[in-house]
């Protein structure tokens, strides 16, 4: 687990990433793919949308530095944000990070009295982790 100065410096760095439009693309058709994939092995119970932003950017206390992603249910739909300044392998590892929240995600009512990172968060992310490299990393 990183301390919180330890994200803030490792934050700052991906923070100054300017990808062209082209390059941006490129990215969200890689996303993409991987998101299908993943709505393929581990359904969510919402259909979601995957959107890049640099407007994540501030944590709940106002301490600056990039949220990479961030998982919410509105209106029906799961939607992902992804920072749009990561490098793309840091974006990968952060869709498959809020995919184990939209794959676990229940009700709302519920949602709000979960601990957001609890046993089942990291026993879906760690399975989902695994298979990931097994489909993709190794052949
Ligand atoms: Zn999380």
């Amino acid at each position: 687990m990183l301390t919180l100065a330890e994200k803030i410096s490792r934050a700052e760095h991906f923070f100054h990433y300017k990808w062209t439009r082209e390059e941006l693309l490129v990215h969200r058709g890689r996303l993409l793919d991987i998101s299908e994939w993943l709505s393929r092995n581990f359904p969510s119970p919402y259909p979601y949308k995957l959107s890049q932003t640099n407007r994540l950017a501030y944590t709940q206390e106002g301490i600056k530095f990039p949220i990479f992603g961030q998982c919410s249910c509105e209106n029906g739909k799961m939607l992902i944000q992804i920072h749009s300044n990561l490098p793309l392998h840091e974006k990968i590892e952060t869709l498959l990070h809020e995919w184990a929240h939209a794959h676990t995600w229940r009700h709302l009512n519920i949602e709000l009295e979960r601990e957001e990172h609890d046993d089942e968060f990291y026993l879906v992310l760690g399975r989902i982790e695994r298979a990931w490299e097994n489909a993709w990393h190794m052949n």
